[in-house]
């Protein structure tokens, strides 16, 4: 029933490493308690699989959560950090270096944005953040009061204090109120009530193509084309985060080129923002903006010593060209299709299992309680990583390079913790 292989995992061995009960003692003293962790400590990974402390292998259908989606200890991105490391890691961006320069044009080439250009920061919301300074340049240049925003509840762009606010969980904000007025959320379900909500002192709508965190809440076409509209009416930038879809994630390159925003110039978003998956588990984040967008920052507007430095966007590249060679945003559709049928077989079978939802390699299934923690801590004894994205959803967010024998192996270990939950067994 545990996890357990009797070879180890490339890498550094487990060797060495102190006992769990030691490590948790320590961090618990040494680092503040904003984390609520799962009881294990991982030392090593191989693909998709990851290798604990006590030398239990386990299957990783969390990636990191949407990060390592090349898998763990991948060669060309160790290679391409390696080299890019020993000739040159960091100069600020008051100088040219070349990476950075690669990077931003793959990226405009993947959109197919032949205007579009990129600022390179080192997360997720980071990478939210630029987005929204950029549409409140771009609303200011309009009128001086063009600076609110309208998001969706439920939606996830992060936790600064800039972020937040666009975040839809009010759980987060109570406790760093007040947070401004500058955002409006609307049901993630109601295209009239978005559209009702831009206006003219609407700078941009924030969406997500599946909500991610928001527990792979998939985002209706009449929504994204009600945003759509919305923004050109009102001169709103229509931002999409594809921080968690991005990347191959959802089968396409970029989630909204899988929605009814792809299509021509008029329908596709004006921004869009990338991290996770991007350095393959290095910090890194990106927006790409196109049109009009792409000419609201100046020199001066917005900077940050770290962003788009020869490392990481070696890495970037590196995971750019992975992805591009081995077809891995096509394998994610496949194995997307291939895991939503393994789920909702287990939906017919097992016990709590009530619905799937989500699209590509970024699905939860629904339970009927909210036993979703317990079920990802059975999950773990039975050696396969999940998260509770939802009290009463388990999210998949395998990497892209997973195997058809090991998503039925994964959706094999979820169906047995279902049944320890079911059994009582969560004690
Ligand atoms: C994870 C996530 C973020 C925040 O990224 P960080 O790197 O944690 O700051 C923002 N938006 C979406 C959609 C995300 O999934």
């Amino acid at each position: 029933m545990t996890a357990t292989t009797s070879e180890h995992l490339a890498g550094p061995s487990s060797s060495g490493a102190p006992a769990l009960a030691e490590i948790r003692e320590r961090e618990a003293a040494a680092l503040l308690p904003t984390y609520r962790r799962q009881p294990v400590a991982f030392v090593a990974g191989a693909g998709a699989r990851l290798e604990d402390t006590a030398g239990r292998i386990y299957l990783d259908f969390l990636s990191g959560l949407s990060v390592t989606a090349l898998g763990h200890a991948r060669p060309e991105v160790a290679a391409a950090i390696a080299e890019q490391a020993a000739r040159l890691v960091h100069t600020s961006n008051l100088f040219y270096t070349v990476p950075q320069i690669e990077l931003a044009e793959r990226l405009r080439a993947l959109l197919g944005w032949p205007d579009g250009k990129a600022f390179l920061c080192n997360s997720g919301a980071e990478a939210n953040e630029a987005a929204l300074k950029l549409a409140r340049r771009h609303g200011k240049r309009q009128h001086t009061d063009k600076v609110n925003v309208v998001a969706l509840e439920g939606s996830f762009h992060g936790r600064t204090l800039g972020t937040l606010p666009v975040t839809g969980n009010p759980a987060k904000h109570a406790p760093f109120e007040p947070l401004g007025d500058w955002v409006t959320h609307v049901a993630h379900d109601d295209p009239d009530a978005l559209a009702a909500a831009v206006d003219e002192r609407t700078c941009a709508v924030v969406v997500e193509v599946v909500q991610g965190e928001g527990g792979c809440r998939p985002v209706s076409d009449e929504l994204l084309l009600a945003a759509r509209s919305a923004c050109t009416r009102a001169g709103a930038l229509l931002i999409v985060d594809e921080v968690q879809t991005g990347l191959g994630r959802l089968g396409s390159w970029f989630g909204w080129q899988s929605t009814a925003l792809a299509g021509d110039a008029d329908t596709q978003p004006d921004v869009v923002c990338l991290a996770k998956a991007l350095g393959n588990g290095l910090p890194i984040g990106a927006i790409v903006a196109r049109g009009q967008a792409a000419k609201a920052f100046g020199p001066g507007d917005h900077a940050t010593t770290f962003g788009g430095g020869p490392v990481v966007s070696a890495a970037a590249l590196a995971v750019l060209e992975t992805l591009e060679r081995e077809g891995l945003v096509a394998r994610a559709a496949a194995a997307g299709e291939e895991l939503s049928a393994a789920l909702k077989a287990l939906v017919a079978s097992a016990p709590l299992a009530a619905s799937v939802r989500g699209r590509g390699l970024l699905q939860a299934l629904v339970l009927d309680a909210p036993v979703a923690a317990e079920v990802v801590a059975r999950a773990l004894d039975h050696g396969l990583i999940v998260n509770d994205v939802a009290p009463d959803a388990v999210r998949l967010a395998p990497p892209l390079i997973i195997t058809d024998a090991e998503l039925d192996e994964a959706v094999r270990r979820l169906g047995a913790a279902l049944a320890d939950v079911d059994a009582g067994g969560s004690a």
